[in-house]
């Protein structure tokens, strides 16, 4: 059983950013948006300004106070957009409720939108157009699978979770690839059976350990997007690892598995933002 581990891809994706800063002046810059303190979002936070920082490129972290009004943080957004300084925009989710997020997605400009959650890169996702970003961590298990050899076409693959950040356009992105895909949620009627049917299982379902050998097929490859804390305050994904390892033939690990290489995808996604509005410029 081979485990899957995230650094050795997020390695690859480094090579390939400094690759690409090394022709450059000045370094592209990331501006993380966030309203309020949730301790995810502080999470999520720290690893991308230390990815960042890592791979040689610029982060500033825009914050504002939890009660922000809808309008004013329209405003500092909008500002934040326009900044010609600012190549790429990751927004942390969800906002508090006083702020209409459909708006926001609706705002951010699509060429910085680094996380695709503007209705231009979801549609892009969705019909099968490079041009735009998908959500970072759906790219990730793409790349995690891409880095390992492991085949995705003609593959029958299975996915535990439809949200709009993973699920839907994972699922999209592997269809893609031309893998045969099946997507599971709370009223898939044999969830364990339909599990062990595929060739590669995904689970982003957000439930501790929920998915153990009796959801996966013989040999299957499994990759877990779940984070999770457990009862004991551990960290753990939506997969049970110990007893998956049992049938799987190759799995991701949590931590340090999908989730050490989504934000290696936003760095990668920051160049791409570069490289297209320069051309754009040029
Ligand atoms: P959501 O809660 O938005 O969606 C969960 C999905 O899983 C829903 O579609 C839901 O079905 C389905 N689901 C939940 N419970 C079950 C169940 N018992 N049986 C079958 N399906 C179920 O979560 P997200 O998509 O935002 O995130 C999923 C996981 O991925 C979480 O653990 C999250 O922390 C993690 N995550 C990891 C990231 C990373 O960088 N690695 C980034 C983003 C998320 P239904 O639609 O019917 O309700």
């Amino acid at each position: 059983m081979q485990v899957l581990k995230g650094a050795e891809v997020s390695a690859r994706i480094k090579e390939q950013v400094q690759e690409y800063l090394s022709g450059e002046k000045t370094a592209p810059k990331l501006a993380i948006v966030r309203v309020g303190e949730r301790p995810d979002d502080l999470s999520y936070e720290r690893g991308a300004v230390k990815r960042m920082e890592a791979f040689g490129l610029r982060v500033q972290t825009c914050a504002f106070p939890a009660d922000i009004s809808h309008e004013e943080f329209m405003e500092a957004f909008s500002r934040i957009n326009d900044d010609a300084d600012v190549t790429g925009i990751l927004l942390l989710r969800p906002l508090p409720r006083s702020i209409r997020e459909r708006e926001v997605e609706a705002l951010i400009r699509p060429e910085k939108d680094l996380d695709g959650i503007s209705p231009v890169n979801i549609a892009k996702v969705f019909s099968g157009d490079e041009t735009g970003f998908a959500p970072c961590t759906a790219e990730a298990v793409i790349e995690v699978l891409k880095a390992y050899e492991i085949p995705i076409a003609g593959k029958r693959v299975t996915v535990v979770g439809r949200s709009m950040v993973v699920g839907k356009p994972l699922s999209m992105l592997l269809l893609k690839e031309n893998a045969t895909v099946t997507i599971c949620h709370t009223r898939t009627a044999d969830l364990p059976g339909t599990c062990r049917q595929a060739e590669i299982l995904v689970a982003a379902a957000g439930r501790a350990r929920m998915l153990d050998a009796a959801y996966v097929g013989q040999d299957a490859v499994v990759m877990d997007v779940g984070i999770n804390v457990d009862g004991n305050g551990k960290l753990c994904g939506d997969v049970d690892f110990d007893s998956a390892s049992e049938k799987a033939s190759a799995i991701t690990p949590v931590p340090g598995g999908i989730g050490a290489v989504t934000t290696a995808v936003l760095a990668k996604h920051l160049v791409q933002a570069a490289r297209r509005q320069k051309q754009t410029e040029g």
